[in-house]
This record gives C-alpha cells, structure tokens and sequence, in this order.
C-alpha cells in the first residue's frame, strides 16, 4: 500500500515536507471488511482546515495519519454481505491507494454516472454545495446580477451555469485570461473578470451595471472588498469559502471596515449566511442527485476537470490548487479503472 499522511502542521502555506509517504504490505480484509482499491482521490481546499489544529467544523488530520478526502473505489476483495469485487463505490478513504473498510458511508455507483470521477465534483460534494448554497441560501431571480469567484473551479462553475438557468446575468472571478474566456465561452457566463488585473474593481464595478444581488461567496480578499460597494438592497451573500485567507497567518493589515462590512448589511438591509454542506443539507441529497443529474446529460451544466496522474504528486497539486494553478476540478488518478 502507499499513502500520504500529515508529516506536520504548516505554517501558512503548505510545503512537501508537511506530507510523508509510507509504503507497506496491502492489508486484508477480514470478516464483514472489504478491501478497496482507489481509483480517484478528490483534492479540496478544505483540506487545507483539516492539516490545521485550529478550531473547526471538523477535527484535524492527526499528525503520522492518513489525509483524508474524498475517493471513487473499486472492490477488491469482499467479506461483506453487501459488497463484491468489482463493484464501484464513493467513500472517504484519504490519500492513498488500499484501504480496509467495514462499508460503512460507502455509496455504490451506478451506470447513470458518465464518468466515475465526477461523482466527485459537479455530481458529487462540490455540486450539491453549488447547488444548495446558490438556490437554498441565494435564491437568484430573473433578471438578479450574479457574482461568483472562482469561477472555473467546481463550486464556481456550478453557481455561475445554475444562475444562468435561472435567469440571472452572471459574473465571474477567475485568475487568469484563459480561465475568464472559458467561463463566457463555454460555461455561458456574461462576464468573467481576472482578479489579478490592476484595475480589477473599476472592470467588475462595470460589468455590474445594476449593482450586484447575490455574492456567491468563495474566495474573500480583494474580491469581496470589490465587490462590497456594489451590493443592492436585499443583496443575498452564501459564505461558502474563503480560500484567499486559508493559508494566512494573521488578520489582514487595517484598517479596519469591520464597521464599513457592517453598515453595509444594515442599510442595503442584506443577507449574508455561512454554511457547511454536508451538516446544513444532508437530508437534501436525492433532491440534488436527481437535478443536477438532468442537468448534466442536457449538457445544461459542463464540467471540466484537471486530473493528475499518480498519488505521488498528490501534495504538490494540492499546494499549487490554494493557488489557482488548477483550471477545473482537482482530481488525482491513483489507479487505472
Ligand atoms: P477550486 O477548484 O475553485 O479551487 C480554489 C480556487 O480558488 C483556485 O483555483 C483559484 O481560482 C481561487 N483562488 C485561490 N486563491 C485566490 C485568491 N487569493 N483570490 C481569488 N481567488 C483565489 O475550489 P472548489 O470549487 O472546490 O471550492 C471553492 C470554494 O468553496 C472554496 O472556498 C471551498 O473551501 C468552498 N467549499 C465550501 C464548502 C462548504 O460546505 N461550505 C464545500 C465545498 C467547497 P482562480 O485561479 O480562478 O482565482
């Protein structure tokens, strides 16, 4: 077996030297176990949270322990009445390649998925946070100005195409000219800005000519301090993320707008809501699974994907994903389907 585990706690962004990898024997499974094998890893900006022994939603990664995420598996060997070699399941064995498992959590797939890997993305957590964050928390109208960072990652992608469906002109965030013509030409956004431009607020103020209704939070930063004079009375705000932020080491340098933040939501008399999806919408899952899987064999919503080829690189695709260098969902393919 090979697997990454946490080496050490970083302190601001992650290096090589806080992941370690460990080879021994594959394990066997014993009465009511299965053995998987992973097919895909997921890599996700929350996992930058679980290498941190800050307080959170969800406990830290253990030092000398296995990263966790997300993977598509194959059954290998079964002792479990429910499951038999070959079958396909989603599960939660981390970074690396084997893992025992007594089949609790594991969700098999079926033939309906186009791809195994997307039962990771735009069909699997990070489209249900799309999706959720955007309808439940955002509630777009016809006719409502959209914005969404991120804007060709997963979540980004999901918001800007559902917004689209419902009618809304939707503006995207995103690093980089490639990834701002991806987002207006093939995911159908009416405008994508690159945050990195040196005028970045003047040209987002000028693709919102009517203000902005719903901030599909997921990046904070610079972008959020764009987009805050722009809000329109009963502005929608789903905080979903803030990856600009979670490799800092400190508040940001002043001043403070604490007070500019909060006048803000008073007077334009707006929403502004965090949540966690799995938590705050589990129960809404077969409601999203049904949606979002007519959507995509419409090819109403496209999804893009940038897989990389082996665990080893796991940790340095994970470092280079904080920092915009992945164009698509992030997927690692551990082995061959
Ligand atoms: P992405 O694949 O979109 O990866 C993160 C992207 O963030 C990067 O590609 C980069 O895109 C952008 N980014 C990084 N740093 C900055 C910065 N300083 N300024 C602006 N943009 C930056 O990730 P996901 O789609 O998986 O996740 C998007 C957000 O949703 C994250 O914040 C994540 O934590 C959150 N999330 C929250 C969940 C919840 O339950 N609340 C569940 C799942 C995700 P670019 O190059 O375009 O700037």
């Amino acid at each position: 077996n090979r697997r990454w585990v946490l080496a050490s706690r970083p302190h601001g962004a992650p290096v090589a030297d806080n992941f370690r990898l460990e080879e021994d024997q594959v394990p066997a499974p014993g009465e009511g176990q299965v053995l998987l094998r992973t097919l895909w890893l997921s890599l996700d900006p929350y996992m930058r949270g679980r290498m941190s022994d800050q307080p959170s939603y969800a406990p830290p990664v253990d030092i000398g322990a296995v990263m966790v995420g997300a993977t598509v598996s194959v059954v290998e060997q079964s002792s479990h009445p429910d499951f038999s070699p070959g079958d396909r399941v989603l599960g939660y064995s981390g970074w690396q390649k084997y893992e025992i498992s007594d089949g609790k959590g594991l969700v098999k797939l079926d033939d309906s998925v186009p791809h195994l890997s997307w039962a990771l993305g735009v069909l699997g957590m990070p489209g249900f946070t799309a999706y959720m964050g955007l309808l439940d928390i955002g509630r777009p109208k016809e006719g409502e100005t959209l914005v969404v960072a991120a804007a060709t990652g997963p979540v980004g992608a999901t918001v800007g195409q559902i917004g689209k469906i419902k009618g809304c002109r939707v503006v995207g965030v995103a690093g980089g000219a490639e990834k701002c013509r991806h987002a207006v030409d093939v995911l159908g956004f009416d405008a994508c800005i690159d945050h990195r431009a040196e005028d970045f607020a003047d040209q987002l103020a000028a693709a919102c000519p009517d203000g902005v209704d719903i901030y599909y939070e997921n990046v904070g930063g610079k972008v959020f301090d764009a987009v805050l004079p722009l809000f329109n009375t009963s502005a929608r705000v789903p905080v979903c993320g803030l990856v600009s932020g979670y490799n800092a080491t400190d508040l940001p340098e002043g001043p403070d707008r604490l007070s500019l933040l909060m006048g803000t939501i008073l007077k334009k008399r707006m929403r502004v809501q965090g949540f966690i999806i799995a938590q705050d919408y589990g129960h809404r899952i077969d409601e999203f699974q049904q949606q979002m899987g007519e959507w995509v064999k419409a090819e109403k919503i496209r999804y893009r994907e940038e897989v990389t080829e082996g665990l080893e690189n796991a940790p340095q695709t994970f470092i280079g994903m904080l920092e915009g260098k992945n164009f698509g969902k992030v997927v690692i393919r551990v082995s061959a389907e």
